[in-house]
């Protein structure tokens, strides 16, 4: 399992193959070849992509196991 990319808890909940949410910041979270995407949701339910304010290596899933 991984650690959320934004606060870093590990209280992450799996809602589909591949779709991961985290309890503690809400925010949702979809891998893709070992690379963590962070997305909020809006109010109107939209999702808006938080990938940019995150490091690569704080979104690989491999690198954060190595550590
Ligand atoms: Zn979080």
């Amino acid at each position: 399992m991984f650690h959320c990319p934004n606060c870093h808890s590990k209280d992450i909940g799996k809602i589909g193959s591949n779709h991961y949410y985290c309890w503690n910041c809400f925010i949702e979270l979809t891998v893709s070849d070992n690379i963590i995407h962070v997305h909020q949701v809006e109010e109107d339910g939209s999702l808006s992509s938080l990938d940019d304010l995150f490091d690569e290596s704080d979104r690989n899933m491999q690198e954060q196991t190595n550590r």
